[in-house]
């Protein structure tokens, strides 16, 4: 099977990519590096089905080639990360809405199938708990930057419903939960990878708000187990499903376990949501999947724990700083 990636050479895209290859798929990439990096492909680069395309998936020559040439194609590359929406909504708009208009349009050509990575920010400010994928989907106004993100991956939501009712181009929808693991980076503000780095350098550990909201982080390798499994299966098309972990933390618990799986001697500090964000941010308290429509789908179960998955974080972060020279503050 020839696979395409959007976003190939991003944290969830790279770790796809590596388990295509390795179910025996030619893997071709596309990946402008906005928050993607050549360091997540470099070892499949010498891989003899792999082929990457630096370039944006608003390149609508080098897409049409490409989704012409490929059997299916994951949808991966957005614009993602609270701090990265919070500081840059235009971008994020028009990234995530352009790029999956354009997929879309160009898979409708040749019927071919679709897997729109979408997100649990979708729920919005909505209080369920668990989330189910029939869930209305409750919005902040638009004056809050965090909502463009929920609000442009909700409409490629909708595209991709309508394409696959009005058009019958065979495409489903995954609502990632908060996927963590190896080759994560906090630049963009995500919480696990900002607080081991902060541990391993013994800088203070920094706990947004009262540290009282809660997250379920799933193990990139149980995503991709998901997103692999939703691409196969015949029954999927037009359907939304839940991708996550159902074990819940508070970030003060995530904060204290990486303090101490550490062994760090950094101070954990909160701090206000105005001062880390911008003022009037809201966050969303509690986020917990219900994940039965896909365990019936695809018998689906989150196989890695949150204790394993900190660990092998832990260890990816010593290891690249340790490779950049960065000094390890900790035993
Ligand atoms: N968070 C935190 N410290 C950080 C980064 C994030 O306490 O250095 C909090 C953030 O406010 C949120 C939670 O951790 O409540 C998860 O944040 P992330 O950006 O990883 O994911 P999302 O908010 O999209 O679930």
């Amino acid at each position: 099977m020839k696979v395409l990636i959007t976003g190939g050479a991003g944290f969830i895209g790279s770790h796809l990519a590596e388990r295509h290859l390795n179910l025996g798929d030619e893997v071709c990439i596309v990946d402008d590096l906005s928050t993607g990096s050549v360091a997540n492909i470099q070892h499949l680069k010498i891989h003899p089905e792999f082929t990457y395309h630096i370039d944006t998936v608003t390149n609508t020559r080098l897409m049409t080639e490409l989704v012409d040439l490929c059997d299916v194609v994951y949808h991966l590359a957005a614009a993602v990360g609270v701090r990265l929406i919070v500081d840059s909504p235009v971008r994020t708009i028009e990234t995530n809405i352009r790029g999956t208009e354009i997929v879309l349009s160009l898979a409708a050509k040749k019927l071919k199938r679709v897997l729109i990575t979408s997100t649990s920010e979708v729920y919005g400010k909505g209080d369920r708990v668990p989330f189910r994928e029939d869930d209305d989907l409750l919005m902040g106004p638009p004056n809050k930057g965090r909502w463009s993100y929920a609000c442009s991956k909700a409409i490629d939501e909708f595209l991709a419903i309508a394409y696959w009712k009005e058009k019958r181009v065979p495409t489903v929808i995954a609502r990632l939960f908060n996927t963590v693991g190896p080759r994560q980076i906090g630049r963009y503000g995500m919480v696990v990878p900002n607080l081991v780095a902060q541990a391993l350098t013994g800088n203070d550990i920094t706990v947004f708000g009262d540290g009282a909201q809660s997250r379920c982080f799933t193990h990139v390798n149980d995503t991709v187990d998901a997103l692999v499994g939703i691409m196969a299966h015949p029954d999927a098309n037009g359907e939304v499903y839940n991708v996550g972990s159902d074990h819940e933390i508070t970030i003060i618990d995530l904060a204290t376990r990486i303090k101490r799986m550490t062994g760090s001697d950094s101070k954990i500090v909160f701090v206000s949501y105005g001062k880390a964000y911008e003022e009037g941010f809201e966050d969303v308290r509690r986020r917990v999947p219900d994940i039965s429509k896909l365990a019936g789908l695809i018998g689906y179960r989150p196989r890695v724990s949150l204790e394993e998955t900190l660990e092998s974080i832990i260890a990816d972060q010593r290891a690249c700083l340790r490779e950049h020279g960065v000094a390890i503050a900790v035993r």
